[in-house]
Order: C-alpha cells, then sequence, then structure tokens
C-alpha cells in the first residue's frame, strides 16, 4: 500500500522565522509609518493572526497586522505600487536580485534578501531515508518561483515527486485543491499531511477527507520559535490533527 508524506513547507521543511516573519514584520511597520502611524509588532502578533481561518498566507498576515494598528482594512495590493503592503515585503524578503529576477523591475529599496537565511528544518539524511519507502511531496501557498529558490537552496527539491505551490491552484488553503491534485498525481491510498497553520492546513486536509474518504492523516507541527506551543497543540487537535509533532523529523515514528 503507498503511504505518500505530504509537506507544507514554511514553519515544516523551512526555517522562516527569521525571514517570512521578520519580512511581516518589517513590511507592517512600514506600511503604518508610511501612513502617519509608528507601530510595533512581535511574534505573538504573527501567531495570533495565523491561528485564525484564511490566515495562513504571509501577505495577507501583514496586512492584517497593518489594518489593525491602522484601524482600516488594508490590501494585500499590487507589487507594482512600491508603497502597497506586497512591494514593502517581498523588497525585504527577496532582496534586489531576486525582486528583480521575479517581478522583471526594480524594488523601490535596497535589502539584502531575507530569503537566504532560511535553515532546514528536518535532516537530510531522514529526508532521504523516507523517500526511500515513501513518496514525498509539498503541498505550500508560496509561489512557485520562491518555493524552487528555497528547495534548491536547501538541495532537497530532487526528494519530491510533486510539488504544489500557489501557482498550481486556483484556491488556497485551507481550500483542499492542493491536497486533491496530489492524490490525483501520485495515486497514493494513503498519506500524511505535515502543516504548522492549525487552521489552513489542518481543515484543508479534513475539506480532502471529505472529498477522497479519510485517505489523509493530519499531522500538526510546531514551528521554531512558536510562542505558544501548548495553545498550538490544542487548537491542532481541536482541527483534526492526528497528533501533534515538535519537528517534522519525527514522522519517522508513525510509519
Ligand atoms: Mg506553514
Amino acid at each position: 500500500m503507498t503511504t505518500a508524506i505530504i509537506f507544507d513547507m514554511d514553519g515544516v521543511l523551512v526555517d522562516i522565522s527569521r525571514s517570512l516573519n521578520q519580512a511581516i514584520i518589517g513590511s507592517a511597520k512600514e506600511y503604518c509609518r508610511l501612513r502617519g502611524k509608528k507601530a510595533q509588532f512581535s511574534p505573538q502578533d504573527i501567531q495570533r493572526i495565523k491561528n485564525l481561518p484564511g490566515h495562513n498566507d504571509d501577505w495577507k498576515v501583514a496586512a492584517r497586522l497593518a489594518s489593525d494598528a491602522l484601524g482600516v482594512a488594508v490590501p494585500v495590493g499590487d507589487v507594482a505600487d512600491g508603497t502597497s503592503l506586497k512591494h514593502l515585503f517581498e523588497e525585504r524578503y527577496l532582496g534586489v536580485r531576486l525582486f528583480t529576477r521575479f517581478y522583471g523591475s526594480r524594488p523601490k529599496r535596497a535589502f539584502p534578501g531575507l530569503i537566504d537565511d532560511e535553515p532546514l528544518l528536518a535532516e537530510k539524511a531522514v529526508l532521504e531515508r523516507l523517500r526511500a519507502d515513501h513518496p514525498l511531496a509539498i503541498f505550500t501557498g508560496r509561489p512557485r518561483d520562491q518555493a524552487l529558490y528555497a528547495l534548491d537552496r536547501l538541495g532537497i527539491t530532487d526528494l519530491f515527486s510533486a510539488i504544489i505551490t500557489r501557482n498550481d491552484v486556483k484556491e488556497g488553503k485551507p481550500s483542499p485543491e492542493g491536497l486533491l491534485r496530489l492524490h490525483e498525481l501520485m495515486g497514493f491510498e494513503t498519506a500524511y499531511y505535515l502543516g504548522d497553520n492549525a487552521q489552513d492546513d489542518m481543515l484543508a486536509a479534513k475539506a480532502a477527507n471529505e472529498i477522497i474518504g479519510n485517505s489523509i492523516v493530519a499531522v500538526g507541527v510546531i514551528p521554531p520559535a512558536c510562542p505558544d506551543p501548548d495553545a498550538l497543540t490544542e487548537l491542532f487537535m481541536k482541527n483534526g490533527a492526528e497528533t501533534v509533532l515538535e519537528k517534522a523529523d519525527q514522522i519517522l515514528d508513525l510509519l
């Protein structure tokens, strides 16, 4: 029987505590500053927003933080607009070189790019061991170019037989679309899905199971530097996680 292992990327395979999380804080702060408001945000604020349904997307998390501080709705906006939340986010996260490569124009402000400070969270040897017996896949909300850049940088792209990004689906998580695509592509009988978002990752698995008949086991993974692991564990269990791991590597013990 084929048992596939599907990984969410950020917070599960890749440590984003110094990259995407800093881009969220930096862009939300700058968005507020450009509109005359001094604001401070912390990792606790990020976790609070990510525990709300529909807030797995980092651009949306940054927009929500700015929106709460300014008291008005803040759109993610268009990257072509130099003062949009998305532009402020991407120029910090990607830096000049990658921003220019991915968007075809230079960012308004020059940053070195936080994307190059993303350690691998799982041991590569463990992933290779898993790969020997199971097809591995990724279901991420990242744009394809950003997902592949990070995986190539970590030297693990070839371990995955399928990679579904935000470019490959019409609807992001918590829609089950990406998991259903993987089911179709890989033809697995059962799969583990490891995610660090207690709402969108867990609910995507639940919704997929309603369609393909309980073939996906949802597993919560506590991301690094999580401000309140106990509260997150509780939310994982409430939303259908079979179990909660401290590190993706521990999946080995479940197989
Ligand atoms: Mg994640």
